[in-house]
């Protein structure tokens, strides 16, 4: 297969003109002003019209120009030849891919049924607005319950205690650091990420100005973060022990007479519920299991009822872990008692554009519906936890209609890298009869497939961000056309849905199920979906919005933006729950808590519990093919505290080897005391060394994958998502290391 060369050259006489977009690599949406000569990109800037980021950029922005220009995109769909080693690829016709994989489909469907099937879409697609609003017709004509997504792996109990408490799950409230007094932060790096779930581009910034008018930062993990550097305080915390923690901080609030919801109070239930559920969770209780001393947390029980617009706010490290749901469900509680939900300075609904919560029930994070075929967890929002698809897939038939997947689309993923016990799914998918790629890489996933449809990247097509404008820490809309125009020959995401969809329903039809208006309305949507573009469908989404703006005078007027103003109160109006009230002991908390109070308040077993960490210059596991990205020091290293490293005999810079369950990987250790005695760090994404992937500069910088080690049966029991955190590991010296990149699959 030839390797396609990077843009037309261009030539003294091209002129460069400015161009301004927002960057769709990671949730922060800044805005970029970007100079470009012909369909060469020159040079990327903050932009500083921004109303948002105000001129911030990170280091990623630059990945848009290489991944454009990256030798080892593919720009043309390929079918595989062979098997194994001897693999090669061969480029196709989109017609030729199309019919392969439509009848790839087809014949696992008809020899095994539907639910033989199954799709994984990975983190970009939530970046990409064509994908969002064209992939669903194709993945619903696939009428399969086998569907996942990155979401199982990060933020889930998110989700999920959005939807008990809230009655949605994209209403999630969002720090409002731009004029809170106390931040409190658990489990989250957002000088690192500019925020999760809490779009917040330029946080250095933010961070400082929260310093300057007299507020304080709060930040508690296992590790000494960038974030936690920054603080006025950060406290190890033992891994998987927040929900403790936060617990014990509800039990505070009780104790000392400091529940105070204020106006909430006209609209919130069950407050004495959670008063007698949490009752045992005293700090002295919670100081032996979290190793934070319980007159500490008393303290940030008070600071947090005290201050005149403070917040709690969680991320990636709380929901990825055994009590994911519970954490998430205990920060809400903490918020509202101290009445610093829906007020300035707390915790706030953005208010989108285009409002995907406005748009009625569909979307709104329905859940037990069906469940996963071996372990039985149950769905959330028509997604099963990643974390069960290689069981799916390779459990033998138990009989009936009972059948394992036998074919799989993946979109924009790479989940051998990104979900746990990679290298089980890595097995898995080499079983499969047919798999089909929609990716521009070939990567540690898509080398399994038969058919990688690639579509055209980020600066090739027009974007809108139809996810963090919802999580956003202020309202603003943004429309980017596309930097750069479409290659000859090549097709955007939501043009190969649009393709595929009519190929498989040709063959299948629509569904004939359901209810007639329900019938109706697919058909409709179906029709729009077929006649519109994702600009055509924004447009109408922006006009029936709450500002009822025009997509063509966004465009038009705001080149850098609109600024829709900071966040404000909007509750109870904005709940979708029944009565428009927050019952905040929703009967799935209460029965968590009932059943898990002994494990939360039991002190964890004594040995090494491993961690991840994100750096500003990863993205997961897709920015490891840009070498500036890549340049600098080694980064996929082992942290470990000097008193555990003395204890094994191991020496800075030296190779161990790292033993879960499932697994085992060899990397160099990195003394640090930045992280806690007992815990061992290792940055995700890494694990570019399996055969067959074309990524030549990340193969250069392969590293170890952290998900080798991570426990597919480690779960968050009130959601399913995957508890990567707090693995139990051991670590040792290696004296003769294993000549290969890939993971050593004896298990510890
Ligand atoms: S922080 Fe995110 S959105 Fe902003 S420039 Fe970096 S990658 Fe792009």
């Amino acid at each position: 297969m030839a390797r396609m060369a990077a843009p037309a050259p261009t030539t003294p006489t091209t002129p460069t003109v400015t161009r301004h977009i927002a960057c769709n690599l990671c949730e922060a949406i800044c805005g970029l002003e970007v100079d470009v000569q012909g369909e060469r990109i020159i040079a990327i800037r903050g932009d500083e019209q921004d109303p948002l980021s105000k001129g911030h950029i990170c280091p990623k922005a630059v990945a848009l120009k290489d991944l454009h220009e990256d030798p080892d995109r593919l720009r043309r769909p390929v079918k595989r030849v062979g098997t194994g080693p001897d693999a090669t690829w061969q480029e196709i016709t989109w017609d030729e891919a199309f019919d392969l994989v439509v009848d790839g489909l087809a014949r696992v469907r008809q020899q095994h049924g539907s639910n033989a099937v199954a799709v994984y879409q990975g983190n970009p697609n939530v970046h990409n607005y064509g994908n969002l609003t064209h992939s669903p017709r194709f993945f619903g004509l696939l009428r399969t319950r086998h569907r996942y997504s990155a979401t199982s792996v990060d933020q889930l109990p998110h989700h999920v205690v959005a939807r008990w408490l809230y009655g949605h799950q994209l209403l999630i409230p969002i720090p409002d650091v731009d004029r809170t007094s106390f931040f409190l932060v658990m489990g989250a790096n957002p000088l690192a990420s500019n925020g999760s779930l809490m779009t917040a581009p330029d946080m250095r910034g933010r961070l400082k100005a929260l310093k300057a008018r007299g507020g304080r930062l709060v930040v508690i993990d296992p590790r000494r973060t960038e974030t936690a550097a920054a603080a006025d305080q950060h406290h190890f915390i033992r891994p998987g022990t927040d929900a403790t923690l936060l617990l014990a901080m509800i039990q505070v609030l009780f104790a000392e007479d400091l529940v105070r919801p204020g106006r909430l109070a006209a609209f919130i239930d069950d407050v004495d519920a959670v008063r007698s559920a949490i009752a045992r969770f005293t700090p002295e209780a919670a100081a032996t299991v979290t190793g934070i001393a319980a007159d500490t947390i008393r303290g940030l029980a008070r600071d947090l009822a005290a201050a005149e617009g403070g917040v709690v706010y969680g991320r990636m490290g709380l929901s990825t872990q055994p009590h994911g749901v519970l954490c998430q469900w205990a920060i809400q509680v903490l918020n509202i008692l101290t009445g610093q939900l829906d007020r300035e300075g707390g915790a706030l609904l953005t208010r989108p554009a285009m409002d995907l919560v406005a748009g009625g029930q569909m979307g709104r994070g329905d859940f037990g519906r069906w469940t996963s075929r071996v372990r039985r967890v149950p769905e959330f929002g028509g997604e099963l936890p990643v974390a069960t698809l290689a069981e799916d897939i390779l459990t033998p038939s138990q009989g009936g209609q009972d059948q394992p997947i036998r074919a799989l689309v993946t979109s924009a993923g790479n989940p051998v890298l990104s979900t746990p016990n990679g290298a089980q799914l890595d097995r898995a998918l080499a079983t499969l009869d047919f798999m089909v790629s929609i990716d521009f890489y070939l990567n540690e996933t898509t080398r399994h497939a038969h058919v990688i449809l690639p579509p055209t990247c980020a600066v090739e097509h027009d974007h809108y961000d139809l996810v963090f404008h919802h999580l956003a820490v202020r309202n603003t809309a943004r429309y980017s056309p596309a930097l750069l125009p479409k290659p000859p020959g090549a097709l955007h995401d939501w043009e190969i849905y649009n393709a595929l969809a009519r190929r498989y329903k040709a063959r299948f039809g629509t569904p004939a199920k359901g209810p007639l208006p329900q019938r109706l309305l697919r058909r409709a949507a179906e029709g729009l979906m077929n006649r519109l573009r994702p600009d055509q469908l924004l447009a109408l989404g922006l006009r029936l919005g709450p500002y009822r703006l025009s997509l063509r005078r966004l465009r038009r007027d705001h080149p850098h933006g609109l600024d829709l103003g900071p966040l404000r109160p909007s509750l109870p109006g904005r709940l979708r729950t029944p009565g428009k009230r927050i019952a905040l002991m929703p009967p799935q908390a209460g029965s968590l808590l009932a059943g898990q109070a002994d494990a939360l308040l039991t002190p964890p077993a004594p040995g090494l519990r491993l961690i991840g960490r994100r750096e500003v210059r990863n993205n997961n596991s897709w920015m490891h093919n840009t070498p500036r990205l890549m340049s600098g020091k080694p980064r996929c290293t082992l942290q470990m505290h000097p008193a555990d490293a003395a204890e094994r005999g191991v020496a800075d810079g030296q190779l161990v080897r790292v033993a879960s369950r499932v697994g085992a990987v060899e990397v160099p250790v990195q003394i640090t005391d930045a992280v806690a005695p007992g815990v061992v760090c290792l940055p995700h994404g890494f694990g570019h060394g399996r055969p067959g992937v074309r990524l030549g500069v990340a193969t250069q910088h392969a590293g170890a994958s952290v998900n080798d080690l991570t426990d597919d049966q480690l779960l968050d029991s009130g959601s399913g998502n995957a508890a990567l955190n707090g693995v139990p590991v051991t670590v040792e010296r290696v004296s003769t290391p294993t000549q290969s990149h890939a993971p050593i699959e004896a298990a510890a």
